[in-house]
């Protein structure tokens, strides 16, 4: 479906891999400029290597996102030598699970580092030239996870939840400004981050999915890329759960 995108640029975190690699390369192909951020040059320079490839405009950062000090210097490089950044999806993130009693302090801190205190950062330096602008969107990555919870995965369901609320507080607080957000939750999609699980536990998982089918990143791309789209206007403070039909 060919979407409006006003001459949008894109600022995609996690768009080395995954869910976000996909999200970069579909926005890319609606005609939006994509900045693909990730951990290591490597990977989101091959993601925009890709996007070049296939006709499209893309460039590459390494950010660390769970540093707060590198991620406001990246958005001041970005803003001197790229330009106004229409739209930022925060996918970037981690897991590092472990039962409650057993979890270290060092992995609560990384997964709320990486999965929500990264979004509170990039929300403040870009959230402000939409806010003058006047047009915005941002899309929050959280996941089913952040609705049900999940034994073993305190630290990312609390990160994931927090999303949830911030994007609420964001679409409240940026809405006069005709900037919105959305998060979306998605189930369980075939990633580098569930690759290990989808061996081991398949039959398991795929009894809890009605759809009886994992699924892609390009499952989740579509929705993002239309929440980002002139089209989804009227759309702020949602959560989207995009699971083949686990959480109803
Ligand atoms: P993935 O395949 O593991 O890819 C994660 C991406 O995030 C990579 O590009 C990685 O960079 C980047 N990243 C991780 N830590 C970073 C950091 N500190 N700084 C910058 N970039 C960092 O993950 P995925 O499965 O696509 O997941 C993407 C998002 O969807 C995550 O927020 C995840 O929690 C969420 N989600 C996933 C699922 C699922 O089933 N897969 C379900 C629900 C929600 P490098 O490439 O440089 O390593």
């Amino acid at each position: 479906m060919k979407l409006t995108f006003e001459n949008r640029t894109a600022l995609v975190t996690g768009a080395g891999r995954g869910i976000g690699r996909a999200i970069a390369a579909d926005l890319a192909a609606q005609g939006v400029r994509v900045i693909c951020v990730s951990k290591s040059a490597g990977s989101c320079g091959s993601a925009a290597e890709a996007i070049r490839s296939a006709g499209g405009a893309a460039e590459s950062l390494a950010v660390d996102v769970a540093d707060g000090a590198a991620v406001a210097a990246a958005c001041e490089k970005i803003q001197a030598e790229i330009g106004h950044v229409d739209i930022l999806v925060n996918n970037a993130g981690i897991t590092r699970d472990g039962l409650l009693f057993r979890m270290s302090s060092e992995d609560w801190e990384s997964v709320l580092a990486t999965n929500l205190t990264a979004c509170f950062h990039w929300i403040k330096h870009l959230g402000r030239p939409m806010t003058q602008k006047r047009w915005g969107r941002i899309v929050n990555i959280s996941s089913v996870i952040g609705l049900r919870g999940n034994a073993g995965q305190a630290n990312y369901a609390a990160a994931k939840a927090g999303m949830i609320g911030l994007t609420k507080s964001v679409a409240r607080e940026f809405a006069a400004r005709k900037i919105t957000c959305n998060a979306l939750a998605p189930g369980f999609i075939e990633t580098d981050m569930t690759a290990a699980l989808a061996e081991t536990a398949a039959d398991a998982i795929l009894a809890n999915i009605p759809l009886k089918r994992y699924g892609t990143p390009a499952d989740v791309a579509g929705l993002v890329t239309y929440l980002c789209s002139e089209e989804a206007n009227y759309i702020t403070g949602q959560v989207f759960t995009v699971d083949g039909g686990m959480v109803m």
